[in-house]
């Protein structure tokens, strides 16, 4: 069982996320579990103040250390979480540090709110994440695209693990097209060699689209995928400006 906590203010955003698809099948499996906290019931006030000024001045309001501090010590008084905090600075999340999380036993995510937090909950972090260079209202959101990345990649959680090996950027390559019925639609057909019934031909084909995608979207990733023979094969005849009937032709691992 895989343990995820969550610091929060506003622990119901965490509702939905919790009770839908994968997510909430992999909790119910007991493959999962996500700890939602509300550090507000960690405040040390009467109020159970959460937030405070900035010293030095400046707009907004700044997530105090205490509850923070006081929840972090009530629930992990012996082992550490792994812990993540959100900030628009962070290291960026990528299917690498998903990769990397899903292989971690416990992980807290400490969910930023108004200005952010004091820096000395810094202290408690292992790595600040950041989900892209744009801002958000508060960490929530950027918490549950990590919490989803990472728990699909746990295993047994997404039932056939074939679908995972092949999504994009699982081999540093974006996904191939696909089609489901009808095999006609709207005078737009499926490919052949989809309905061909020769796998090593399809397979051929998706690794073309592949690659070919790879190159037209995302040129900077085809630079450091791992590439096999017929993938460089591959490249050079789109590189080249033939198709995929080419290729096939002058390809002898089909004739095999
Ligand atoms: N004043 C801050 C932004 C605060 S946004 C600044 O100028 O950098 C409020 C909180 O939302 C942050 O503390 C952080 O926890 C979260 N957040 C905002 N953008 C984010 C991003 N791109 N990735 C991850 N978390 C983000």
């Amino acid at each position: 069982m895989k343990k995820f906590h969550i610091f929060t203010i506003f622990p119901q955003f965490f509702d939905c996320f919790k009770d839908v698809g994968i997510v909430s099948r992999a909790i119910k499996r007991g493959i999962v579990d996500i700890n939602v906290v509300n550090i507000r019931d960690f405040a040390t006030d009467k109020h159970r103040t959460v937030d405070d000024v900035v010293y030095g001045g400046g707009p907004g309001m700044l997530l105090k250390p205490e509850p923070i501090f006081n929840a972090y010590e009530t629930l992990f008084p012996d082992k550490k979480p792994y812990t993540l905090i959100t900030e628009p600075w962070g290291r960026r999340f990528d299917q690498q540090f998903a990769q990397e999380l899903s292989q971690k036993e416990e992980i807290l995510i400490i969910c930023g709110r108004y200005e952010g937090v004091d820096e000395r909950v810094k202290t408690l972090v292992d790595e600040e994440v950041s989900i892209g260079d744009f801002i958000l209202s508060g960490g929530e959101v950027a918490a549950q695209v990590i919490l989803d990345a990472t728990i699909r990649l746990i295993p047994g959680v997404v039932g056939d693990t074939d679908s995972l090996r092949v999504d994009t950027f699982s081999d540093g390559l974006l996904g191939y097209p696909n089609y489901t019925r009808p095999s006609s639609f709207r005078g737009m057909e499926v490919p052949k060699v989809l309905t061909s019934g020769n796998h090593n031909l399809i397979q051929l084909w998706r690794r073309w689209k592949q690659i070919q995608k790879t190159m037209e979207k995302r040129p900077d990733l085809l630079k450091k995928a791992q590439l096999s023979d017929t993938d460089r094969k591959i490249l050079e005849y789109i590189e080249r400006g033939l198709d995929f009937e080419d290729f096939v032709k002058n390809y002898k691992i089909l004739k095999r």
